[in-house]
């Protein structure tokens, strides 16, 4: 199938290259031309726009970091909403339904379909294809591009209404979120008081404190020290916000991921929205004065 892929970064790249692997015809464009450069080495046809990647392709799917991108991309000058072949586009990027539905309404205009398609399982699911993909839009739309999205991992088709992905994807994200923050809360008040972090984690894994912070964020990549996750606390901060502004809309208090927010706020004043997500215990770290760090075993 010939294949339309915006968006070549951490997710991207393994996504489109996945593919490519797959046999498609994948037509790629990026602002970066290294990042298009790498795809192209093995095998897909590079694009100078967005435009020109939708003149070549029915489906085209992107894999962007912020809702506004995601807009300008799809419906602006140049944008995928100027092509002559595109017929259906995929949104990978996590937008909030919102946007979703606005972008949907703006290409339904010109008979291009929408589907949100937001993904969760980090870097590592988009490089090995084990990540959840969370479908909305027409069933028959979604039905004929399944085989496609299950390249990437397991495919829900969460509704036939148009952002109903997004706001699946937003929840499932402020879980992660306060995960990883109440997680380093907890693991610098262990160690400050005496536990070492390794054996913390092995009881709490054992126990009813698990998630996906102690189950593989903290081995993998605070207690080494790597602090490489491959997604950035201004990204998840951009999340958090977008499922805060779809609850207020809903009338739905959220106090908890509130102080998520913050602690998420004050990770990218101090160190920059580009440090890794996983950074959000350094903040902690440094007000109590210690660090959640072991030699690799
Ligand atoms: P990223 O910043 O690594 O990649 C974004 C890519 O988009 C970059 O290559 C950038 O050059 C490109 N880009 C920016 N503006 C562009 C434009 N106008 N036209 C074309 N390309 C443009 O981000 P990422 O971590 O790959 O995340 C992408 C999306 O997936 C985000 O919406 C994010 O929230 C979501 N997401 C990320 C993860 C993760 O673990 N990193 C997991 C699930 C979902």
């Amino acid at each position: 199938m010939d294949l339309g892929f915006i968006g070549l970064g951490n997710m991207g790249a393994h996504m489109a290259r996945r593919l490519a692997e797959a046999g498609h015809r994948v037509i790629v464009y990026d602002t970066r031309q290294e990042a298009i450069g790498k795809l192209a080495a093995l095998g897909a046809v590079a694009a100078r726009s967005p435009a020109e990647v939708a003149d070549a392709a029915e489906t085209v799917m992107a894999s962007l970091p912020t809702p506004d991108i995601v807009l300008a991309v799809a419906t602006g000058r140049h944008g995928v909403i100027e092509g002559k072949r595109v017929r259906r586009f995929v949104d990978l990027s996590t937008t909030g339904s919102v946007m979703a539905q606005r972008i949907c309404k703006l290409l339904a205009a010109r008979n291009i379909v929408q589907i949100d398609s937001p993904v969760s399982g980090g870097v590592s699911g988009a490089e090995k294809g084990t990540l959840a993909v969370m479908a909305s839009g027409p069933r028959a739309e979604i039905a004929a591009i399944e085989p496609v999205l299950s390249v990437f991992g397991k495919v829900f088709v969460v509704s036939e209404r148009s952002g109903a992905g997004q706001t699946m994807k937003l929840v499932n994200n402020v879980l992660s979120a306060t995960a990883m923050a109440a997680t380093s809360e907890a693991m610098v008040m262990g160690v400050k008081a005496g536990l070492d972090p390794r054996i913390m984690l092995d009881v709490i894994n054992a126990g009813t404190g698990r998630n996906t912070a102690t189950e593989d964020k903290f081995a993998r990549v605070v207690l080494p020290g790597t602090f490489n996750l491959g997604f950035t606390a201004g990204l998840m901060m951009k999340d958090v916000n977008l499922c805060l502004a779809e609850a207020k809309a809903l009338g739905v208090p959220m106090d908890v991921i509130e102080a998520v927010a913050r602690l998420l706020r004050l990770t990218c004043e101090e160190l920059g929205p580009d440090t890794d997500l996983t950074s959000i215990v350094r903040p902690v770290e440094n007000r109590a004065g210690v660090k959640v760090r072991t030699p690799a075993p």
